[in-house]
């Protein structure tokens, strides 16, 4: 592999490359997980790439998901097993291969109050028990996730402390994967693909796009440089009606809640809660890094223009608390929620036909300016539409490319597991970079206050920052924040760690 670095002076070299003649086998749209997917899986197999991101690596949907590596249950239980075993097999080889220091194994836990009724916990063992037949099927063996099982009111009230005793009659376990953060997924795909040669141009928006090329606009120099390309993959998220009109799609938004770990204490797994009145509808309560909990999730109609960033409605909050209220002994209040987050989920609008629901798959569909569109899918599905979209470029364009080669590419900072637990570097660092943790700690050149917090009550430090600027893309202080690290999800620590920021950037 090439140089996996990403920086302002290798964009400035790339782009002036570009405008001096930019011919290319693809053009990618868009910089989120499915558009460097599409970007590493062309590049590996040997075609020459450009990926235009308007804004910046996972500026859009793919930074707002639960962070879930999706064993497919869900769609088992709406009946779509090939969906449900694609998943799990994705997540297999996620866990395994390509991410392993990304991912990391997660208990979720329904617990058995009176609000949960037998039938309902019958119904809930018999999806877990799909689940396990679903992971055996993947060939996921029990030691990466172990299988389902029931466990007694003690072991509930270990592994999740806040749920009520009183009637308590135990609850059902089964494990799932979880990603240490979504953006930093879409940085990891991005690096590994520029490290296969592909050129990936945050702050350049793809205008006139037909399926022969585009316009790019520099959002930083102001410049316009014309692109050609033998083909051309949309992979711009909600935003994909924008390039490729007959798409109509009609936006759903998914909100989260931000809560201190302190809110929830000893919260040692995904508290899974039933919605009442609902069969298949749960809300969750996801541990997350940082001394955080992330509480999920809604499904709304979002009408009207795409905004940048999805905001949270109140009746959203107002859902959220009182369902994961109905198991906890100490009720949470609005008081408790730092932040939200919510993102958008593009559903296609099937007009007279109603619509589909493309977030459970994804589709890769010719549009008629000669535009590939692929929309649809999820983060733990994104090597999978990534190969169906090269492919389907492949055959259209005649390009000059092999079999796709992804599920045995580790992406930037992978290995094994047991490699993994060796690197010489603080766990939380080896969690959020895997083997690159080194590098990172390299970036504090001896100065010990690098590799501390940058204040009080955050993790983040100046050397992750400074990394961040020198290989990982980041332009400015929003990329840093809300996106290489994951400090901007709460206002208040966003304005904490703002000076380390700018002092990286400087
Ligand atoms: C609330 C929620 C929770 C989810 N949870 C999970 C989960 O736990 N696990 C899971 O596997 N999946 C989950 N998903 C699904 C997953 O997040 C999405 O399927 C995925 O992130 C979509 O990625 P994308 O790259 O297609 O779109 P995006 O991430 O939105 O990327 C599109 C990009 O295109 C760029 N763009 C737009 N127009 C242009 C232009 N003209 N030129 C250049 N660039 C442009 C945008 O700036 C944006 O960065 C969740 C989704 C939602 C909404």
């Amino acid at each position: 592999m090439r140089d996996t670095s990403l920086n302002a002076p290798r964009r400035e070299r790339e782009l002036s490359e570009l405008a001096d003649g930019g011919r290319v086998d693809l053009l990618v749209v868009g910089g989120g997980i499915t558009g460097t997917g599409v970007a590493l899986d062309a590049a590996s197999r040997g075609l020459s790439v450009v990926l235009a991101e308007k804004h910046d690596l996972a500026f859009g949907t793919s930074r707002w998901s639960s962070k879930l590596v999706h064993g497919g249950l869900r769609y088992l239980a709406s009946g779509d097993v090939g969906v449900a075993h694609e998943s799990a097999v994705e997540r297999g080889v996620l866990m395994r291969t390509t991410a392993p220091h990304l991912t990391r194994p997660l208990p979720q836990l329904v617990p058995l109050l009176p609000g949960t009724s037998a039938w309902r916990a019958a119904l809930v063992r018999a999806g877990f028990l799909a689940g396990d037949a679903l992971r055996l099927a993947a060939r996921t063996g029990s030691t990466a996730l172990p299988g389902s099982r029931r466990i007694g009111a003690a072991e509930t009230l270990r592994m999740a402390p806040p749920v009520r005793h009183e009637r308590l009659r135990g609850g059902l376990l089964a494990w799932d994967g979880q990603l240490t953060d979504d953006a930093r997924l879409v940085t990891a795909v991005a690096r590994t693909a520029a490290g296969h040669g592909a050129r990936v141009l945050t702050r350049c928006a793809a205008e006139e796009v037909t399926g022969l090329g585009a316009v790019l606009r520099d959002r930083l120099g102001g410049q316009t440089v014309p692109v050609q390309a033998r083909a051309v993959v949309n992979a711009a998220g909600v935003w994909a009606d924008e390039i490729s009109p007959e798409l109509t799609l009609r936006p759903s938004r998914g909100t989260h809640l931000v809560v201190a770990a302190e809110s929830l204490p000893g919260l040692a797994a995904g508290l899974t809660v039933p919605v009442p009145g609902t069969t298949n509808r749960f809300v969750f309560a996801l541990p997350a890094d940082d001394g955080r909990v992330h509480i999920g999730l809604t499904d709304e109609e979002a009408p009207g223009p795409v905004p940048d960033v999805p905001e949270a409605a109140a009746h959203e909050v107002d859902f959220l608390l009182e369902t994961i209220n109905t198991v906890l002994t100490e009720p949470l209040s609005s008081a408790d929620v730092l932040d939200t987050y919510s993102g958008l989920r593009p559903l296609l609008d099937g007009g007279a036909g109603g619509s589909a629901d493309l977030s459970r798959s994804h589709a890769v569909l010719p549009g008629s300016g000669g535009v590939l569109n692929v929309v649809g899918g999820k983060l733990t599905t994104y090597r999978r539409m990534a190969a169906d979209a090269v492919d389907a470029a492949v055959r259209r364009s005649g390009l000059p490319a092999g079999p796709c080669r992804t599920e045995r590419l580790p992406l930037v900072g992978a290995d094994s597991r047991a490699r993994l637990s060796r690197v010489p570097a603080p766990r939380r660092l080896v969690g959020r970079y895997g083997t690159e943790a080194t590098a990172v700690l390299e970036q504090a050149a001896g100065d010990p206050a690098a590799t501390e917090p940058v204040a009080e009550g955050l993790s983040v430090t100046s050397a992750e920052l400074r990394f961040a600027v020198r290989h990982e893309g980041a332009l400015d202080v929003d990329d840093l924040l809300d996106r290489r690290t994951r400090v901007g999800v709460v206002t208040r620590d966003r304005a904490a760690a703002l000076p380390a920021a700018r002092e990286a950037l400087g």
